[in-house]
This record gives structure tokens, C-alpha cells and sequence, in this order.
């Protein structure tokens, strides 16, 4: 079972690599490795088990914070209380996006980054990413706000960008009126 403290912190050098994109079929390694995050993900949302079991919560997670360098990612919504969207995206790139920017109000989180971080982050308000599931389909997903926010989150992860390095420490705030907080 995968454990907080198993989730690489931002000072492993390794969470700056380009992930390599991932070829089908999907290892068996790179199978469990999804239903790993999956259920890290889904439980570390869940109060009571991520009490239990000491997990910090968050919705989004890529191979590379977990040391490996492939292009994929797995997100868990909560889109209701206790119901959750899945998504497993492998080769994901955005194809369209909107003109409208938002960023998250209360500050982006990241399972990788141990320390507050003050700032905005400028995101699309909407995007349709193009990628791969777990049988080498390629898929078409759309999304928006919260959602968006969490799938270019990821992708950069997979270009060794954590979400902090959009944000210049100098001027957090700068052009906070040119976006939507959500
Ligand atoms: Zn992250």
C-alpha cells in the first residue's frame, strides 16, 4: 500500500525529468502502479482512512512522484460527498483550451511539495486533452475548473514543472485581476 512518505518531495532531483512517453501494452509494474495511486488517491480523501492510515489527501498524482519517469497520470475527483471520477490518462496532451484563465484562490497544492506556498497560478479555465487508457485507446477528455486545473497540474509534473515554479516569489499576485479565482 502506498504511503505518503513513498511520494517523492520536491528536492529529489528526479521529479525534474521529462517523462518518456509509455508504449502498449502496459507493463504488469506499470498496471499496479495505477491502481496504486488510484487507491491512494481515492482513500487519502476518505477522512476516516486517511486518518487510519496517516495519508496526506490530494486528487491528482503522476508516475514521476513516484520515481518513474513515464507520461502518465491518475486523477480522482470527488464530484460528489464519498462519489469519485476516475481518470488514467497515458500520453495526455491538451488539444484545445480555453481563452479564459482561473487559478485556485486558496493556493495549488501538491503531494510533493511539503511546505506552504503563497501565489497564483494561472490555468486554463476548460481544456480537451487527447490521451491513451490503460488498453492503448486513445481517448478524448474533457474538463473544466477544479478538474482543469488538476490535468495541467499533471501534465506538467510530466515535464519536470512543479506548480511552484510558476509563481514568482518576488510578486505571488502579480496580474491576479486578469483571471478568475475559483
Ligand atoms: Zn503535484
Amino acid at each position: 500500500m502506498l504511503k505518503t512518505k513513498d511520494i517523492l518531495d520536491e528536492k529529489e532531483k528526479i521529479l525534474r525529468t521529462v517523462s518518456k512517453e509509455v508504449t502498449f501494452p502496459l507493463t504488469k509494474e506499470d498496471k499496479e502502479t495505477i491502481d496504486t495511486m488510484i487507491k491512494y488517491l481515492h482513500d487519502s480523501q476518505i477522512d476516516d482512512l486517511a486518518q487510519e492510515y496517516d495519508l496526506r489527501p490530494g486528487m491528482g498524482m503522476s508516475a514521476i512522484q513516484l520515481g518513474i519517469p513515464k507520461r502518465y497520470f491518475v486523477v480522482v475527483h470527488e464530484v460528489e460527498e464519498g462519489q469519485f471520477d476516475t481518470y488514467i490518462l497515458i500520453n495526455p496532451r491538451i488539444i484545445s483550451n480555453s481563452m479564459e484563465k482561473i487559478y485556485v484562490e486558496e493556493g495549488e497544492g501538491c503531494l510533493s511539495v511539503n511546505r506552504p506556498v503563497e501565489g497564483i497560478v494561472p490555468r486554463y479555465a476548460r481544456v480537451t486533452m487527447e490521451a491513451y487508457d490503460m488498453e492503448g485507446k486513445l481517448i478524448n477528455v474533457r474538463a473544466r475548473e477544479e478538474l482543469a486545473i488538476c490535468f495541467q497540474h499533471e501534465l506538467d509534473h510530466l515535464n519536470g514543472i512543479l506548480f511552484v515554479d510558476h509563481i514568482d516569489p518576488k510578486n505571488p499576485f502579480k496580474d491576479r485581476d486578469l483571471y478568475r479565482p475559483i
